[in-house]
């Protein structure tokens, strides 16, 4: 119960400092798919780079079924490890054709939350943070990512029991967190994470939400 208004307390403060977040469904499910293999390991900026000139290049996705992974790996050097991420992109859509029989996966939003992670993370490549963004981002599911930022904030924070995995973090944060403000909070997490609460060195002198944070408590102000 403490926990859980931790969470709404850190919630309402992180809204303070960056604003609300309001869930803008991608109309492509398998835009998210491919874009979010395309993130693995690298920076929003070289995985958007990437993406860019894979739409080019395969502008319908169809295009790629065929297509030669080191062709496709060619096309998204800018991304890292373009090799494998080129395999698990043509795989996946691949995978999505055998079971769907067209490129579409608007079939998961009739399934329930549970049983749609486990299709998504039946296709290789495809991890717990992959399939929940795809679910929350273009389906409106009630799932909450977990990736490094939010991982490291939520765990100084707090919030997370001290060993907790990516994916024990996500079952503890949706149990915390109202279903509601999962978008919100995801994204103003990996937010803070990038602007105060770096891996190295978090700037918890200046950070606004310092008051709410074990790590804070705990570390810097027992500091003599
Ligand atoms: S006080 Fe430091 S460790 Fe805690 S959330 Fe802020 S930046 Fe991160």
């Amino acid at each position: 119960m403490a926990l859980r208004k931790n969470a709404n307390a850190v919630n309402s403060a992180l809204t303070s400092v960056y604003g609300r977040r309001s869930r803008r469904i991608n109309s492509d499910p398998l835009d998210t798919l491919v874009e979010t293999i395309l993130s693995q390991n690298t920076s929003d900026l070289n995985s958007h780079r990437a993406f860019g000139r894979l739409k080019e290049r395969y502008p319908d996705w169809g295009l790629l079924l065929d297509a030669d992974p080191l062709e496709v790996a060619s096309v998204i050097r800018s991304g890292g490890l373009a090799d494998i991420k080129a395999r698990r992109i043509v795989g996946a859509l691949n995978r999505v054709m055998e079971e769907a029989g067209s490129l579409k996966l608007g079939f998961l939003s009739k399934m329930p939350k549970r049983e749609a992670t486990e299709w998504l993370l039946s296709i290789d490549g495809v991890g717990p943070k992959t399939a929940a963004i795809v679910l929350l981002f273009s389906f409106g599911k009630p799932v909450f990512p977990v990736d490094t930022h939010v991982h490291r904030v939520s765990g100084r924070l707090g919030l997370l029991s001290p060993r907790a995995t990516r994916e024990g973090a996500q079952q503890e944060l949706e149990a915390l967190v109202p279903e509601e403000e999962y978008y919100s909070m995801h994204l103003n997490l990996i937010e803070h994470g990038r602007r105060r609460c770096r891996a190295m060195n978090p700037l918890c002198d200046v950070c606004e939400i310092s008051r709410l944070c074990t790590y804070h408590r705990t570390s810097v102000m027992a500091q003599p």
